[in-house]
């Protein structure tokens, strides 16, 4: 089965890992602190916070930023539901802005949603493809929001030569099993401010700070969302083959791009110039009079062996927040539910894997001219 995205481990990850676990320490330690700086290195942010997961790095964020009960936060619904989840725990409220063909917030939709409860826009850059985060900024800029950008498919991807992770005032990475790079479970926080560095590291443990000797005292809300060191070790070495990954993953997406140009019965996603990619996933879009047997190609196509997915279901049409919330639909992100399937595009495969999804995905959609 070729899944949509899986990970690359080699010796050279396993002999890390195995070193720490050889080792004294094994709770978060200096292997954290040597991932925290590769990703500054990486991306040029100032600040990086590691975590459990993305999900804790998310609540970490939603929490150094302030947000609160009452307040409003414009977001994406085509996203994985921690996006929100994490500050709706919060008591805050989700204002879904709709999205464009690409799967990106719609940045031209953005202002009218703005009311003097909200506190900040939380983009998504979907399947690696960098939002249109100098208009968002803008944006934010003129109504004195904060621009916390869920980046957990965009570890690598870049504008201008810029790597993501330092254009919003909080940007979050995942690291699960499966995302760009792994530390099995794992995620963090990038930013350029001391503030919400200190914040972070606080409230990733325990709201804790230690003095002299034994001395040590809680000064705010706090809990366990640490990453190991065993994961931290992973990391590092990692991130050293992320640009290999992804071009990898380009080399295939690039394939595919070609094989797929000006069909009528699906579209993918084009880049903008000046930016690249991660490539995390490459994401298929059905016409919309496809849309009615969209069950039938993705179980056709999982007979001939694609671990394909769909990403995501609107986060608005989950039962808890149809009860929490009411009932919502915007029109492009139900087009884009109904249209979108996510195919194998990842590091492990090679270009004859490539071709066969290609060729296959060709001819499964092809009968239903
Ligand atoms: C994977 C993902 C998350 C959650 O990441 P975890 O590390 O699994 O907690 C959040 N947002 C998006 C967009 C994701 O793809």
């Amino acid at each position: 089965m070729l899944s949509y995205s899986t990970q690359f481990i080699d010796d050279n990850d396993i002999q890390e890992v195995v070193k720490v676990l050889r080792g004294d320490l094994l709770a978060q330690g200096p292997k954290v602190a040597k991932f925290e700086r590769d990703l500054c290195d990486y991306t040029g942010a100032k600040y990086a916070i590691a975590f459990n997961s993305a999900t804790s790095a998310l609540n970490g964020a939603y929490d150094a930023s302030g947000i609160t009960k009452g307040d409003e936060i414009i977001t994406t619904p085509i996203s994985f539901v921690a996006t929100s989840n994490m500050f709706v725990q919060l008591g805050t409220k989700p204002v879904w802005c709709d999205i464009k063909l690409d799967g990106n917030i719609d940045e031209n939709k953005i202002e009218e949603l703005i009311t003097d409860k909200t506190k900040a826009i939380v983009p998504v850059d979907f399947a690696g493809k960098p939002v249109e985060i100098k208009k968002i900024l803008k944006i934010a800029k003129k109504y004195n929001l904060l621009v916390i950008q869920d980046s957990s498919h965009a570890l690598g991807s870049s504008i201008k030569d810029k790597k993501i992770g330092s254009f919003s005032d909080m940007t979050i990475f995942s690291f699960h099993a499966i995302k760009p790079i792994t530390t099995s479970e794992g995620g963090a926080v990038l930013t350029n401010n001391k503030k919400y560095a200190e914040s972070l590291r606080l409230y990733r443990s325990h709201g804790i700070i230690k003095k002299e000797l034994w001395h040590s005292d809680m000064i705010s809300m706090g809990y366990n969302l640490r990453m190991t060191e065993v994961a931290a070790a992973l990391g590092s070495s990692q991130l050293k083959k992320l640009d290999n990954f992804i071009k990898v993953r380009n080399k295939i997406s690039n394939y595919y791009d070609k094989q797929f140009k000006d069909k009528n019965l699906f579209s993918t996603q084009k880049l903008e110039v000046n930016t690249t990619s991660s490539r995390h996933l490459y994401p298929i879009f059905l016409t919309q009079k496809l849309h009615h047997m969209k069950e039938n190609i993705f179980k056709e196509l999982q007979k001939k062996g694609m671990g394909i997915q769909v990403h995501y279901r609107p986060i608005y049409k989950n039962s808890f927040y149809v009860k929490q919330f009411g009932k919502t639909s915007l029109k492009e992100s139900e087009n884009f539910y109904s249209s979108e399937i996510s195919i194998p595009c990842h590091q492990k495969m090679n270009m004859n894997d490539a071709k066969y999804v290609a060729k296959t995905v060709l001819e499964v959609i092809d009968r239903y001219k």
